[in-house]
């Protein structure tokens, strides 16, 4: 017989999922009722709003994806790219390899911009991009690259497809609830995020936001959205102003739940204080890494205070660390991805994850392992 399973408590500072407080897990527990059910209903319009005010837009067509960040990233492509499309992608990580990967499956031609990692992305290189190619009809780039722990100009960089008639798709998968995002200010045009990051909520869901303009893009479609799982305009039937709500898919209920509530904390505290709170973890664990020695991975104007890369210094073994926090002190930190694997350690101090307790937790543990 199998029986049930028990997970251990692990203080999760890696990239993601970051701890998820008593209270959302209690809001995950609460019964389970119907996706048409009025109170639902209710509840859908209420994380529509919940989410307006943590993208900072009011924008209409906004809401969550029945799916990971991966899921949000694809609703941006399949909607906003036809085939013969020429789409500029920033790479300066591991996602915008990713985001290539959607331009390519919709029949477009990727035009990719390359940073080193550890970079922000270079506005005189995308520039450069827009002038090679007038015809580019999107700018697609990772707010904050959770594989290096950079920040790059979203704002600078939306204003760049602005001036160049191109609409642009945001990675906001890492930045929303820990840095700031201000979609409207800054003219995002479709933006998605995931719940598990500074949220703080159980993984597998994906905030997205459309602007109008991106909404007429949508509708001016010639060719149908090749997924229909997420497609918009099937979606929009759902999740839509109406309070007529035509079944798409089931929605999940229970993790929806759980998003409500972390967004509720998230409003409670109020989204500058959340930014305030991120950067004062970060700092005291910057300064207590390089008390003890450790040299960060990123140049302090772009660092990421949700997303800490720190250099393995040299002969330390890189995965016995990692396994000894996990099984000596119930921590998880992350490894490096893709061209830092074996370079760096990701420390995540995301969302509910961020706070004074987690910084001295990490710091005791690493050194202790270290010593
Ligand atoms: N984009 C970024 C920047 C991410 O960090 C991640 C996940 O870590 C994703 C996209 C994909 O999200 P998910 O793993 O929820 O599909």
């Amino acid at each position: 017989m199998t029986s049930s399973f028990f997970p251990p408590h692990r203080t999760l500072m890696g990239p993601g999922p970051s701890d998820v407080s008593a209270r959302v897990l209690g809001a995950l527990s609460r019964p389970t009722i119907g996706h048409l059910d009025p109170l639902f209903v209710q509840l859908m319009d209420e994380i529509k709003g919940l989410l307006q005010y943590a993208f900072q837009t009011e924008n209409a067509l906004t809401l969550p994806v029945s799916a990971p960040g991966s899921a949000g990233m694809e609703a941006c492509f399949v909607n906003l790219v036809s085939p013969g499309d020429k789409v500029i992608v920033c790479q300066n990580g591991v996602f915008g390899g990713r985001m290539q990967e959607n331009v390519e499956r919709c029949g477009a031609t990727a035009i990719m911009v390359q940073d080193e990692w550890g970079h922000p992305v270079s506005l005189d290189k995308v520039a450069q991009a827009f002038a090679d190619h007038p015809d580019a009809s999107l700018l697609a780039f990772v707010h904050a690259e959770t594989s290096t722990g950079v920040r790059s100009d979203a704002e600078a960089l939306c204003a760049l497809a602005r001036e160049h008639n191109a609409l642009s798709i945001v990675d906001a998968v890492t930045s929303l609830g820990g840095i700031e995002l201000k979609v409207d200010e800054w003219g995002a045009d479709a933006v998605y995020s995931g719940t598990q990051k500074c949220l703080s909520c159980v993984p597998g869901i994906s905030p997205v936001t459309f602007s109008p303009a991106a909404v007429e893009r949508i509708q001016g479609r010639e060719h149908k959205v090749q997924s229909w799982f997420l497609d918009m305009k099937l979606v929009m039937g759902y999740w839509g102003g109406s309070s007529k709500r035509a079944y798409h898919h089931t929605a999940p209920v229970n993790d929806l739940y759980a998003l409500h509530e972390s967004l509720v904390m998230l409003q409670e505290e109020g989204l500058e204080a959340a930014f305030a709170r991120h950067l004062h973890n970060h700092r005291a664990l910057v300064a207590g890494l390089e008390a003890m020695g450790l040299s960060m991975a990123v140049a302090e104007a772009y660092r990421l205070p949700q997303l800490n890369a720190v250099n393995i210094p040299e002969g330390v073994d890189d995965a016995g660390v990692r396994t000894t926090l996990l099984n000596d002190f119930n921590l998880e930190i992350g490894a490096g991805l893709g061209a830092l694997a074996g370079k760096t350690w990701r420390i995540g101090l995301m969302g509910f994850a961020s706070n004074e307790r987690n910084v001295l937790a990490c710091l005791t543990a690493l050194e202790a392992v270290l010593a």
